[in-house]
């Protein structure tokens, strides 16, 4: 008997970003929607017609989305805020939700659990009026069904769809339960309507982030409604990235069809199976968020131990999670040694195609299957004969004290008080300044080889040269260079690195018509000679002033790359931290005073159940602080992280011991700053005071209010004032205002301080 085979989700986002193109022509007034339309419907039948070909049983509909599917979710319940009401024409509404339009302002959008992807956060409100709108789920059903293709239908649970809600009215997402329920239960009404039997995939990620007890209690309420009503619906709940073991337990006592775990990031999930004998188990082993090719050993002992509970004829072969996550295929790849360990979306089709004809008991010879399982070892990171990992380099670094710095920080703050002589108050920046087209036709011209490395870095140099003129004029204490000859924070210091590898085409959806391209780390990460060292000394012989050595931090680089899966992230965390450590040694010897580490996505790394967290900050932790051990005691160490929400990590950041920490508060304000100062916390702090992400300049008093409102809860001695972020993304014309503005404002609090000191 063949084993059943599933892809939980495939990317839309297009083999050559198809839909990229289409949608941002479409905005532009550039084509008309039908275009849109027309790229979107050739878009599905080929993402259906490729995982036919692979045999696959189980293939998804509605999984596709012109922007987002929480976004297509709010459509689908109608949950369309007060603000967008006005909007008659549909796409217009749909897309002005996602982008704004006029006055009406976007809608939030935050991370899709510890991925890169972001989804629109629904916003519920008592005054809504929850209406059933099933064309989207229905039309792509009956596209697919004309290609011959019995789709399974993917929506996103009523669970998750609360628990990632907010609510406008103070009252709390969950109590919309019994509003949203009913469009549910009618939603499913019109499917069973649909075709004699069909497969519901419920998305319920929710389960996996510590259930609450208020989740789980709705849990056996949802799908006994939702499995009751009539027709020839079967349902199959789905998690992923984790365990979602609390919840499995209470679905096994409802009359769903199918369960769907993910047995890789979710280990836990072995647990469950022992309340699921009766279940149809949709096992997620092929990863659905890394490149590397699938382990096939691995993944058949694992299904030999799914095995144990549940009959073989009850399981089916999937996908950790959607291929979203995925880029789109191998193929456009070009040739060299790392390609043929990759798998991307269609790969892994085929890879869950092949793992079930290998489970299967008659679908393969046992010498066609050895075959198979060898030739797979030989195209794994772990193969030993692997010649893409080089030994020996990894950790070539530089003498070091020790695991970390040596001191307190009321030791170095001593010395380095000493030793930088800065005004109470100093202001600085966070790094970069305008990405302007110049710069960007300049990097894209030396990459073709229309131009030199000599032109490049003639005007690299010029930037750098107008960039501290500029801030020597306004008055800032501590410069920085500007980053000009970086596109990417963390690309910049890959393709420096060795053991890092870029893809030509491995996009893959971030939100909306963005993607990103994350660098793959597959070898041993070293530094072969220093990255920044002459751009931050060329930038500091411009100026007296302390001009800050501007590196990306160890916990990022790895965040935000897809990471070799043959040996633990802590491990290559520890790598990438000593080759940093290499950096901070050679910029500290070039006589940079300050050395800025940015740990943009230290926060987003945190693992989804708590009790993985310890984990987690250990390692990171100990490889932030091994970046920076290098330092001299007189040598100022900053960390920047976007955000302001440190509650409940504020340990690992007094741990990671930064003599200061910049951060992001100009919008959110003292009410998150708190926790510094309820826990006393000794290091210096520069707080947000000019919000970035708004094009907006504040005037001289804003800042000062804004400067004043964060001393009642800084200390005056240890306080920087700067803008929430870098500046890479806005104009020249939007900032040279704004921070001339806020120095303006340090200096006239700093003024009043003094005075109110004197007197
Ligand atoms: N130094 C970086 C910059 O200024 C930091 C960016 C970030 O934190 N995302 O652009
Ligand atoms: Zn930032």
């Amino acid at each position: 008997m063949a084993v059943k085979t599933l892809i939980t989700g495939f990317p839309r986002i297009g083999e050559q970003r198809e839909l990229k193109k289409v949608l941002e022509k479409y905005w532009a007034h550039e084509a008309p929607f039908d275009e849109v339309e027309a790229a979107a419907r050739t878009l599905r039948k080929n993402h259906w017609r490729l995982q036919k070909d692979a045999g696959i049983d189980f293939i998804s509909s509605n999984d596709f989305s012109l922007y987002d599917n929480m976004l297509d979710t709010i459509v689908m319940l109608n949950a369309v805020p007060e603000r967008f009401a006005g909007i008659r024409d549909k796409q217009e509404q749909y897309f002005a939700m996602a982008r704004g339009s006029g006055k009406a302002a976007a809608m939030e959008m935050t991370k899709w659990f510890n991925t890169n992807y972001h989804f629109i956060v629904p916003e519920l409100c008592g005054g809504m009026d929850f209406r059933l709108d099933p064309a989207k789920i229905k039309s792509e059903y009956r596209e697919a069904k004309d290609l011959g293709v019995a789709a399974k239908i993917n929506i996103i649970g009523p669970l998750t769809f609360l628990a990632l809600s907010k609510t406008k009215d103070g009252g709390e997402s969950f109590d919309y339960f019994d509003k949203i329920m009913p469009v549910y239960k009618q939603l499913l009404g019109e499917i069973a309507k649909l075709d004699e039997s069909v497969y519901v995939q419920f998305d319920e990620p929710a389960f996996v982030r510590n259930p609450s007890e208020k989740i789980l209690s709705l849990v056996q309420r949802a799908y006994k409604e939702l499995a009751g009503v009539s027709g020839g619906i079967k349902i199959m709940v789905t998690s992923y990235f984790e365990h979602a073991l609390e919840a499995v337990k209470l679905l096994c006592d409802t009359p769903i069809w199918g369960i769907g775990l993910d047995f890789l990031y979710g280990g836990r999930n072995f647990e469950g199976l022992e309340y699921a004998a009766s279940k149809n188990i949709i096992a997620g082993l092929v990863d659905g968020r890394n490149i590397w090719r699938n382990d096939i050993s691995a993944s058949l002992e694992l299904l030999e131990r799914i095995n144990k509970t549940i009959p073989r004829e009850q399981i089916i072969v999937s996908t950790t999670c959607s291929l979203l996550h995925s880029p789109y295929s191998v193929r456009n790849e070009p040739a060299g040694p790392v390609k043929k360990y990759l798998a991307f979306a269609c790969e892994k089709v085929e890879e869950v195609s092949v793992l079930a004809k290998l489970f299967s008991s008659d679908c393969l010879s046992g010498a066609e299957k050895s075959r198979l399982i060898e030739e797979n070892k030989r195209n794994l990171l772990s193969d030993p004969n692997s010649g893409l990992i080089k030994d020996g380099k990894a950790g070539d670094g530089p003498e070091l004290p020790g695991k970390s710095r040596r001191g307190t920080y009321a030791e170095r703050s001593v010395i380095q008080r000493r030793r930088l002589n800065l005004p109470l108050l100093p202001a600085t920046t966070i790094g970069s300044f305008p990405q302007t087209p110049e710069l960007r036709k300049a990097r894209n011209n030396y990459r073709r080889g229309l131009i030199s490395a000599a032109e490049y870095e003639g005007e690299i140099k010029n930037y750098m040269d107008h960039c501290v003129a500029f801030q020597e004029e306004l008055g800032l204490d501590v410069l920085v260079h500007g980053e000009p000859e970086r596109n990417d924070m963390v690309e910049y210091f890959g393709e420096l690195l060795e053991g890092f590898h870029f893809t030509r085409n491995g996009w893959v959806q971030s939100y909306g018509s963005r993607c990103v391209k994350p660098p793959l780390i597959f070898g041993a990460v070293s530094r072969p000679e220093p990255m920044t060292v002459k751009w931050i000394r060329y930038a500091q012989s411009k100026t007296k002033k302390p001009m800050k050595g501007m590196l990306t931090g160890p916990v990022t680089i790895l965040n935000w790359s897809f990471v070799r899966n043959d040996i633990p992230r802590a491990e290559v965390a520890r790598q990438i931290a000593l080759a940093l450590a290499g950096e901070v040694a050679d910029l500290q010897a070039a006589g940079i005073k300050i050395i800025q580490v940015d740990e943009a996505a230290f926060r987003e790394g945190y693992p989804l159940r708590k009790e993985n967290t310890g984990e987690y900050e250990r390692w990171a932790l100990e490889a932030f602080r091994l970046a920076v051990s290098a330092a001299d005691a007189s040598t100022q160490i900053h960390t920047h992280m976007c955000y302001s929400e440190f509650n409940d990590i504020i340990k690992t950041i007094e741990a990671m011991d930064a003599d200061v920490i910049t951060i992001e508060t100009a919008r959110s304000g003292n009410k998150l700053l708190k926790i510094f100062e309820e826990t006393a916390y000794q290091n210096e702090i520069g707080p947000g005071v000019y919000d970035i992400h708004s094009p907006r300049a504040p005037s001289v008093s804003e800042f000062r209010e804004q400067i004043l409102a964060r001393l009642e809860v800084i200390d005056k001695d240890k306080m920087w004032v700067n803008p929430d972020c870098g500046l890479k993304t806005r104009k020249w014309e939007e900032v040279r205002p704004a921070l001339k503005n806020m120095v303006e404002a340090a200096a006239a609090v700093r003024e009043e301080l003094s005075r109110a000191g004197k007197s």
